[in-house]
């Protein structure tokens, strides 16, 4: 090789590097300035002017970096060591291949210079500006938005109104002593739907019920003829809910409708990750 032609390849690697170290610095900064959670309650527009902010600085990074370089910012590849054994040869990846498939905990750790970290730090803020269009949503629902929402929100189900017409149903049905339909509707007019929105159970509350063998299917204890929850837990969440609905113009517990960030979500996907020997290691180990 000529020595011009060394010197052109020197100076081509030389002047890589630079806008590489250029670009790690100019994304730590942006990290520095993006890469934190905006304060609790901040607005939809304010996030969105945020991003608008982020994505503009970024370009102009990228530009630069792609104008000194001629390429894209460097993309992680997957590097992970392969136990060799007899019958598999080692894993080599061809192609697109080595991009694909880099493990979650590399990718989060992506080295600043990387297309991964600065598409992490987009994410990041695109996360935020989704949960402030969220709440501003849930801001603007109205009362009659919010009880449908109640409505579809339910927290005990043990014995609901199908449980009860299938076990009445079955007593008219019966082929060897069905009940009548005076016998019917008085027992039907025992029961009642618990007060606690959030519960579908019915509940017997007149003595003479379960008297007869007929009726004596559920061993749901009966209460008293004015109760109205089926149970000392549902009258007191109830008041809970009322509190509630007065502070924040829904019966709805805030975990109900609040927007889970992508970080969060993973912590509880893992959380409900079966707790084998195996799956304990993997998470220490990431942590
Ligand atoms: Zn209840």
């Amino acid at each position: 090789m000529s020595r011009a032609k060394t010197k052109d390849i020197l100076d081509v690697v030389i002047s890589e590097a630079q806008a590489r170290t250029k670009l790690n610095a100019s994304m730590l900064k942006l990290r520095n300035k993006y890469g934190f959670a905006p304060e609790k309650g901040i607005s939809q527009k304010e996030m969105q002017s945020r991003c608008d902010d982020l994505v503009g600085e970024v370009r102009k990074v990228v530009k630069e970096y792609v104008r000194t370089t001629g390429k894209a910012p460097d993309r992680m590849k997957n590097r992970s060591r392969y136990v060799e054994s007899k019958d598999f040869p080692r894993k080599k990846y061809e192609g697109l291949q080595e991009y694909a498939n880099v493990p979650d905990d590399k990718l989060k750790k992506a080295p600043l210079h990387t297309s991964e970290a600065i598409g992490n730090l987009l994410n990041f803020n695109a996360d935020y500006l989704l949960k402030s269009a969220h709440e501003a949503a849930v801001k603007a629902r109205t009362r009659k938005e919010w009880q449908r929402a109640e409505y579809e929100y339910v927290e005990k189900n043990d014995y609901n109104l199908r449980d009860l017409y299938d076990d009445l149903m079955q007593r008219l049905d019966d082929p060897f002593e069905p009940i009548t339909v005076e016998e019917y509707r008085e027992e039907r007019r025992k029961w009642k739907k618990c007060g606690y929105y959030a519960c579908d159970n019915y509940f017997p509350r007149e003595k003479g019920h379960m008297e007869s063998d007929a009726f004596r299917w559920s061993g749901i204890n009966t209460r008293r003829s004015d109760a109205k929850y089926c149970c000392g837990g549902c009258r007191k969440k109830q008041e809970n809910a009322l509190v509630r609905l007065e502070k924040t113009g829904t019966l709805l517990p805030e975990h109900a409708y609040e927007y889970i960030l992508d970080d969060a979500r993973e912590n509880r996907a893992e959380n409900e990750v079966a707790k084998t020997d195996e799956n304990i290691e993997k998470i220490a180990r990431k942590r």
